[in-house]
């Protein structure tokens, strides 16, 4: 796991569900005061996030509608600009105790610059944290190198350990004898006299420290099974790299559709929402730097409902993507198994959807 992160052993922990884990490293590092209590995050995060944010703002005494600072994009944008977080950051940095951002958003499937975001967080003395659920297994990461606080992941996006499989938590070496677990459990007892049942808790130095229970065997054993699949790829270097030529690919195909609508040409071609003619747009960043396997295709017109039509005629031809309300379609070539042809072949039957809908 370690190596899939960039962290040393120490500073990771494979344990518990991914908003269980938020909440547990929100508990040790967000620590609002009077000057300092806004969280940073961006609009639209997974929801699960925004409750989470939301919810320990309030446990704070805090007002959630001032404490938490979102960042939109730009008026007819889709993605963020990394100006636009730098400039908030900077502006309203006194008053951030956390910046906390996805690395790969979920919805628009744009990859945030995380060392340079953790850096200028840091510059303003705020708590630099990353949910990393579609970032982890899908693009390299450096979490000990970008010198960012924490971090939290599932693993059964681009990790492949199944749904509900046990999630993560990293929290840079530095932390160790500054922040101690808080709320502790057995399982986070030293190795060493954990089975003698000591009445004390002396905890694990580093992440492992926050474990609280034993974890689920089967769990682990599906982790482990896809992390040595990563490990005979080559790890996440060539990953990554058969990742970009697959992406890459069908976007390429994508864009050739008669049904392909470019991004500047939607307000003239879809003044308002709900007419227009059938088609779609990517609404992830098209710089391979800035995206991870993700493409989240926007049925148009929007707010018409043709999105799940669309969906449904994949699904039968075999297309496995992810519906998302309102109007996304995502779609993820996984470069452990999927091909040149996979791609192909979705491009194709995107396509045929739109014909038997007759547009
Ligand atoms: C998938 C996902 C979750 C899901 O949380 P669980 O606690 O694993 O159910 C939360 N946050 C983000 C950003 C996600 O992508």
């Amino acid at each position: 796991m370690k190596r899939v992160i960039g962290a040393k052993e120490k500073e990771v922990a494979c344990m518990g569900t991914l908003t269980n884990n938020l909440h547990l490293m929100m508990d040790s590092f967000y620590n609002p005061t009077a000057e300092r209590y806004k969280i940073l995050c961006e609009a639209k995060a997974f929801p699960s996030d925004q409750y989470a944010f939301a919810s320990q703002v309030r446990a704070h005494g805090l007002d959630p509608s001032t404490a938490i600072l979102e960042v939109f994009p730009r008026e007819g944008e889709y993605s963020l600009r990394e100006e636009d977080i730098m400039e908030i950051i900077a502006k309203e940095g006194s008053s951030i105790a956390l910046v906390l951002f996805s690395g790969v958003q979920y919805y628009t499937g744009q990859l945030f610059p995380m060392q340079n975001i953790t850096q200028k967080a840091k510059e303003q003395g705020c708590i630099c944290g990353w949910d990393l659920a579609h970032a982890v297994g899908n693009v390299p990461l450096s979490l000990h190198d970008w010198d960012v606080d924490f971090a939290v992941w599932c693993t059964y996006k681009y990790l492949n350990s199944g749904p509900g499989g046990i999630a993560g938590i990293f929290m840079h070496e530095k932390w160790n004898n500054i922040q101690l677990p808080k709320f502790a459990g057995w399982w986070g007892h030293e190795l060493s006299t954990r089975f003698q049942m000591p009445p004390t808790f002396s905890p694990i130095a580093g992440a492992q420290g926050f474990q609280q229970s034993n974890p689920c065997i089967l769990a682990l054993a599906s982790l482990l099974g896809s992390l040595r699949v990563f490990k005979e790829a080559g790890m996440l270097t060539p990953v990554r790299e058969r990742s970009l030529l697959l992406t890459g690919t069908l976007e390429k195909l994508l864009v050739k559709s008669d049904y392909f609508v470019f991004l500047d040409q939607l307000r003239q071609l879809y003044p308002q929402a709900g007419s227009g003619k059938p088609g779609f747009t990517i609404i992830t960043p098209a710089d391979p730097d800035q995206r991870g396997a993700q493409l989240s295709l926007l049925i148009l017109p929007a707010e018409s409902g043709l999105m799940h039509k669309i969906f449904a005629s994949l699904s039968d031809y075999g297309v496995i993507g992810d519906e998302r309300e309102p109007d996304v379609i995502r779609l993820a070539p996984n470069p452990l198994y999927n091909t040149i042809h996979d791609c192909e072949q979705a491009a194709q039957y995107l396509e045929q959807a739109f014909k038997l809908i007759g547009a």
